[in-house]
């Protein structure tokens, strides 16, 4: 360890205790990467247990010019915990849930909760948090608010940002802001930590059923969406192309997967219903064992799905999608890596954006309009002027501040 580290580990230890420290290279491997594998490095990685320990850092990485990445669970898909020579704050231990409410339907969680553990603790009071990506078992509520996730039945609960009533920010100037709007939901760790959250929760539904719709013309599978999408009771729309509804058992078409929480659907017994869920969810695995590793997540007008669909369909393109909110899963074999930029910039020509629920992170940076980085960056100036927190995610800001030495 140079002399410069060293002077930091000594600093950090003032901080946290030694336990909660990974300077070692060797076990600083894991911090390399998230599930994007994208390659950084670490130079240390800390496991804060309370909202002071973080404050400590920033104004010490503030004097230091040290950056610092928030990591939840590290399975984001952008590269939004990947770092670049900075410390890892990783929020594991930040796990308090308190001020529940089964009357209200309300609860407080600290940043580091697993979805899949708070909705077991909330199971028990047919309680549920509803937005529940396909990470479930292992993303963070605060790596969620985060990217803004997005769950399958986004249809009927909205995203991440529409289930959280109050969420408390750590900004890189060491102060908290209770903000009760939505400003900072899908920030990515560019502003500041989220250290709290006050989440809205839901009943868990009591009847629920399964239908599969089956088309052989893309128009009408997409009137179709229009209709399901006014009628009560519908909580996800998945769209299957072609070539996945043949890879799972069914016709060579188009297919919908429509669930309902009430009986509307054709399939009602629980243990037929988790095993068309599960071919459904395993379409990703199926792909990648085929050769289709990259997986996209563009989000479309429903009016301009039908092009979408073809164009990838032409070149193809295997394509998933939740369709009832517009996010395209489509995946690319490595000799198909060059469509993925012609294909994102097609989606944003059709008035599309290129990322509906993984965020931007380092990857998709060269797509956002002037104006969004404009925007980002003004947000950046207010609660991180000395971009400590994150830096070249989403936007490539300088601060006046910025030196190169790191
Ligand atoms: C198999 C698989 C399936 C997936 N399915 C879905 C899906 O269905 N829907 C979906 O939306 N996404 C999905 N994702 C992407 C990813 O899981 C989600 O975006 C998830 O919300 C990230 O949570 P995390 O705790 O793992 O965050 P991380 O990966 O650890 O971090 C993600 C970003 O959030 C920031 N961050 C994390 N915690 C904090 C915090 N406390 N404060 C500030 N910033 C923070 C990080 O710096 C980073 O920029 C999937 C990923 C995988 C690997």
């Amino acid at each position: 360890m140079n002399a410069e580290l060293k002077f930091i580990n000594e600093q950090l230890e003032r901080i946290f205790e030694k336990k909660d420290i990974i300077s070692n290279p060797i076990h600083l491997i894991a911090y390399k990467t998230d599930a994007s594998m994208i390659k950084g490095q670490a130079l240390f990685t800390v496991f804060p247990e309370n909202i002071d320990q973080i404050r400590r850092l920033i104004l010490f990485a503030g004097r230091q010019n040290l950056k610092l990445v928030p990591r939840g669970g590290g399975t984001g898909l952008v590269g939004g915990a990947v770092p670049n020579n900075s410390v890892v704050v990783d929020l594991s231990k930040m796990v308090k849930i308190s001020q529940f409410s089964e009357d209200e339907k309300t609860i407080f969680v600290e940043p580091g909760v697993i979805l899949e553990k708070l909705n077991c603790f909330l199971k028990d009071y047919k309680l549920m948090f509803p937005v529940i990506p396909s990470s479930h078992k292992v993303c963070t509520i605060g790596g969620m608010i985060a990217t803004n996730a997005v769950g399958l039945r986004a249809v009927k609960y909205g995203r991440t940002s529409s289930n959280v009533l109050e969420l408390h920010l750590l900004d890189g100037k060491g102060k908290v802001h209770i903000l009760k709007d939505r400003s900072a939901i899908g920030s990515e760790g560019i502003l500041g930590f989220i250290v709290g959250a006050k989440l809205a929760l839901e009943k868990i539904p009591q009847k629920k059923s399964l239908s599969f719709y089956e088309f052989s013309e893309l128009d009408l599978l997409v009137d179709k969406v229009t209709d399901l999408k006014k009628t009560k009771g519908v909580s996800a729309i998945e769209y299957i192309d072609k070539k996945s509804s043949l890879m799972i058992g069914l016709e060579e078409n188009y297919h919908l997967l429509v669930e309902f929480e009430n009986e509307l659907g054709d399939y009602s017994d629980a243990q037929k219903m988790n095993e068309i869920w599960s071919l459904r969810e395993g379409l990703r695995t199926i792909y990648g064992n085929e050769g289709y590793l990259t997986i996209e997540d563009p989000v479309l007008p429903l009016s301009k799905m039908k092009e979408f669909l073809l164009w990838c369909e032409e070149r193809d393109i295997p394509c998933y999608s939740h369709i009832g909110v517009g996010i395209v899963h489509n995946q690319f074999r490595q000799d198909q890596r060059d469509l993925i930029d012609e294909m994102l910039k097609y989606a944003i020509s059709l008035g599309g954006k290129v990322s509906g629920e993984h965020g931007i992170g380092i990857l998709k940076k060269k797509y956002l309009s002037n104006e969004i980085k404009y925007n980002i960056e003004k947000l950046k100036k207010t609660y991180d002027p000395k971009n400590i927190l994150n830096p070249n995610k989403i936007i490539d800001f300088k601060s006046q501040y910025w030196s190169d030495r790191l």
